[in-house]
């Protein structure tokens, strides 16, 4: 998709945000060892310079969810370890190695399969097995399996190198940890007393944050919270020890003095009254925007102001609280002042999920680091 640079629409990654929870992370789980999960455009925060801020911000590994993602990071010139969270293809086993990437397994038969693609060069393909302790996704579910594919690797040395183990916890960010301690339970079933190899990692945000001295391991694959949400959203813990990372800014392109009456924008669910100042931004539903944002305060010279009339797909009008000069920054989400808008408020208000906001910003929206 075409990325519009001369649309004055910025989406900034936090240098400093992202540096401080990381810092924050880091300090409360006492993680040795920090992935950052990465995946889907880097939860839309935007792949490249997401995982550019991140090493920059002292993580040690990347995670995403699929092959093209990880070569996307190697065609980008990041060669810090990444592990590809999802199954590949086994046919792939050969350009999974060649990109120096991690390989995530959760059967025997895929590496019988992947075999005949190894090695390549004489360069091993590193594997991460998953275990399924209950989310119920992926992963190995009987410890005779999993003993067997690590007889496998060691059989088939020049092929692969047992790099990596892990489980994924369905609730771990919640007030209620039966269901997190069942899961902790089949692990400790399935692997204590098999082989371990140097990267073992269980832990989300949720278990890094609030479960960490249960954890055999300080190897975490985190994401939410680096990104600057609180996993339990202020259940089990303040969200102030976190700083939002993303901010989502554009300009007044347009600004006109309304008559009493005058409808705004398709269907016109929307009349300006007398006098009325209306300011047009580019940015819509074509960028990712939810349709349901209508209403919503954006924030303009440092005041709440709510976006008017249906959101069209490249632009949409908000009611302003005076006239204001074209090239006004418009903040949908971030900080003015005193005013906020985050992630989460969008959320609350349109009845999403942070990730479904954020994953949905569009690639033609210009994303960039800034300090
Ligand atoms: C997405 C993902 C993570 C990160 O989860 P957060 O809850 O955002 O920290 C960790 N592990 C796996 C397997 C994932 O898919």
């Amino acid at each position: 998709m075409v990325v519009a640079v001369t649309r004055p629409t910025r989406l900034n990654i936090s240098q400093a945000a992202v540096t401080h929870n990381i810092q924050e992370v880091r300090q409360a789980s006492q993680a040795s060892f920090m992935f950052l999960a990465v995946k889907a455009n880097a939860y839309g925060f935007g792949l490249i310079p997401m995982s550019q801020a991140a090493v920059a911000g002292g993580i040690d590994g990347l995670a995403v969810a699929l092959l093209d993602e990880g070569l996307a990071l190697r065609q980008a010139g990041l060669t810090e370890p990444t592990l590809i969270l999802g199954i590949t293809l086994p046919q792939y086993a050969r350009l999974i190695a060649e990109n120096n990437l991690i390989a995530t397994v959760g059967s025997l038969a895929w590496l019988e399969a992947a075999l005949q693609y190894l090695p390549v060069n004489g360069q091993r393909l590193q594997v991460n097995l998953a275990v399924d302790t209950g989310m119920g996704r992926i992963g190995f579910r009987e410890r005779t399996e999993l003993e067997a594919a690590i007889t496998f690797m060691h059989e088939h040395r020049e092929a692969f190198t047992y790099a990596s183990i892990m489980t994924h916890f369905a609730e771990a960010d919640a007030p209620e940890v039966d269901y997190f301690h069942q899961q902790l339970n089949r692990w400790h079933a399935l692997t204590d007393g098999i082989e371990m190899p140097p990267l073992v990692h269980l832990s989300n945000s949720g278990a890094a944050m609030y479960h960490a001295d249960e954890m055999p391991t300080d190897v975490i694959r985190a994401g939410t919270v680096v990104y600057g949400v609180e996993p339990s959203r202020g259940e089990l813990r303040s969200d102030d020890y976190l700083e939002p990372v993303l901010t989502l800014e554009t300009e007044l392109v347009f600004v006109k003095k309304c008559h009493e009456g005058e409808g705004v924008s398709y269907g016109h669910t929307y009349y300006a009254h007398e006098g009325e100042w209306i300011g047009t931004v580019p940015l819509g539903y074509g960028d990712g925007l939810p349709r349901k944002l209508q209403g919503f305060e954006v924030i303009v010279d440092g005041v709440k102001r709510p976006i008017v009339g249906k959101l069209a797909m490249d632009q949409m009008m908000i009611s302003l609280p005076y006239e204001l000069p074209i090239g006004t920054t418009v903040t949908i989400i971030g900080r003015q002042g005193e005013q906020e808008n985050t992630l989460e408020h969008v959320g609350q208000y349109t009845d999403l999920a942070p990730w479904e906001i954020s994953t949905n910003l569009q690639e033609r929206i210009y994303r960039q680091i800034t300090d």
